[in-house]
């Protein structure tokens, strides 16, 4: 008889955190602090910064912001759950996540992201925050992080630095976040 593989996996991480109907952050959870600090993050995604601020203070990208905005709406006037997959890297993980989003009463939304798996890899350099950039500009999907080096190729990030000859540019170019055709096709599935 097989054993149930999935029974033998350490408890996965989850972070929560809820907006309300405005879309301001109004609650996150204990284990917050911990996952910004564990990350590097910035500032400004500190628990204390957070609080207060809407959420689209953290969604970069107008593709993206519609997507979330097209998301919350269907979770509220539904009333339902809706979940998506989506990357959150840092330049030397690979972090798969899955987001739940579940209504709350008063057009509150708790906000649920599950770390699946991570990865290590080579460090990112492209992906640090702190590097001076050029003028150009690469897209990259901000569910799947992988970046356009066609106008109907899209390429984990690897791939794309050097089908895109990255690495031979003297600083790297700036990154603007947008939705690869996948993850569209994947949203319009889940909203249904
Ligand atoms: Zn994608």
């Amino acid at each position: 008889m097989g054993e149930d593989q999935t029974l033998q996996k350490p408890e996965q991480e989850t972070y929560v955190y809820r907006i309300n109907a405005d879309d301001v952050i109004v609650w996150v959870g204990d284990n917050w602090q911990a996952f910004v600090e564990a990350n590097k993050g910035a500032a400004n995604t500190a628990a204390k910064a957070v609080l207060g601020k809407s959420l689209y203070d953290y969604i970069c990208g107008l593709e993206v912001r519609h997507l979330y905005a097209t998301v919350l709406k269907v979770v509220r006037e539904r009333n339902q759950v809706l979940h998506l997959l989506f990357r959150c890297d840092a330049p030397e993980l690979r972090r798969y996540l899955r987001l739940e989003l579940a209504p709350l009463t008063n057009g509150h939304v708790e906000l649920r992201s599950q770390i699946l798996k991570t990865e290590s890899r080579e460090s990112v350099e492209l992906l640090r925050p702190d590097l001076p950039r050029s003028d150009e500009i690469i897209t990259m999907c901000s569910m799947c992080k992988k970046v356009e080096t066609d106008p109907d190729d899209w390429q984990e990030i690897e791939s794309a630095i050097n089908r895109l000859h990255l690495f031979e540019m003297e600083a790297p170019p700036q990154i603007s976040h947008g939705l690869c055709p996948v993850c569209y096709q994947a949203m319009l599935a889940e909203i249904g």
